[in-house]
């Protein structure tokens, strides 16, 4: 059976309180990352958070700190593509209230009105929807004049409703989008989505709904792939980690603070079917989550399906599920 195996990786700093800086949060880790998918011969998808490098450009006219971290960024972009990788853009709309330090050059995100692209204004998502397609052309096509930008991943899986995003995508000429966690939904004041009655399918076309397969719809979803775990697995993971990180101090700790939200109470989702995302016992599939404990877990999604789509994180990213996912790529 031809296997399938789809490997992206949100490209971005921390989003709350404090950002992290981009050698920790980004070059860094994808840097080792290429070299374990360069070993195994995988080419990867990227989704730039390019809400952060309208902001980074903008700061650099004024910093000269901004200026490297952009240019060094640009390098590593070109590098992916050079390498075989695609990179494509992925919007947190709250980037336009960040405030920059130059102190310890940070970001603060504190602020989450702007988290969900459905709370910005018509004109607002123009310019980070097209600025963000206009940004990565700008990096990529000096060197890659034919690189064509027509994927897309919403920051915090926000791609609902799709009206929102479908005449972007159109004036874009972006084809396949990447958001859809399919059964898992969340409501919070800043992360909001319900994908609980997304179809069984991996892979579909829609139109006006990403849950909604249209044969003839003009875009292609590539749905993200979770696994159920039990209640064992999730103790003995739990032990596990408690132990690398007392033997070898693996963690991710002190990067960077995500962004703060609240649970909406109340809400329910379209489908009963569906299970929180912060419910441990059925999680996305990702290499930040991928530990020696899940390997199995892991090795048996592939057997059994002949489509396996990673979402990862290179922030989150430890030594440990480095040395892990280089073992499952065996
Ligand atoms: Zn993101």
């Amino acid at each position: 059976m031809q296997k399938q195996l789809l490997v992206t990786f949100d490209y971005e700093l921390f989003l709350g309180n404090r950002s992290g800086n981009i050698h920790d949060c980004m070059i860094e880790p994808t840097n080792r990352l290429m070299a374990i998918m360069a070993k195994h011969k995988i080419r990867s998808v990227f989704f730039v958070d390019t809400t952060y490098l309208l902001r980074l450009k903008k700061q650099s006219e004024n910093s000269t700190q901004c200026a490297a971290d952009f240019k060094t960024v640009a390098t590593q972009l070109i590098d992916l593509v050079k390498q075989g990788h695609f990179v494509y853009p992925h919007v947190h709309p709250h980037w336009l209230d960040a405030i920059y330090d130059e102190k310890s050059n940070q970001w603060q995100l504190n602020d989450t009105t702007k988290y969900r692209i459905h709370n910005i204004s018509d004109l607002e998502k123009a310019m980070v929807f097209n600025g963000s397609v206009k940004i990565l052309e700008e990096i990529l096509h000096p060197s890659f004049p034919d690189y064509k930008v027509n994927a897309y991943r919403a920051g915090g899986w926000c791609i609902q409703p799709f009206s929102d995003f479908k005449p972007y995508f159109l004036q874009n000429k972006i084809e396949y989008e990447f958001s859809v966690l399919g059964g898992i939904y969340q409501f919070t004041d800043a992360q909001y989505f319900d994908f609980s009655n997304a179809p069984q399918k991996t892979i579909y076309r829609f139109n006006d709904d990403v849950c909604i397969p249209e044969p003839d719809g003009p875009f292609t979803q590539y749905n993200i792939s979770s696994i159920p775990l039990s209640n064992n697995k999730l103790m003995l993971n739990k032990l596990w980690l408690k132990l690398l990180y007392k033997l070898k101090g693996d963690h991710t700790f002190n990067k960077g603070e995500g962004q703060p939200s609240r649970i909406l109470n109340g809400i329910k989702p379209v489908s009963d079917k569906g299970h929180d995302l912060s419910d441990t016992h059925w999680e996305r599939i990702s290499v930040e989550l991928l530990t020696a404990v899940k390997m199995s877990a892991y090795k048996n999604f592939l057997d059994q399906n002949r489509y396996m789509h990673f979402i990862s994180h290179p922030k989150m990213i430890t030594n440990h599920n480095l040395v892990v996912f280089d073992n499952f790529l065996v």
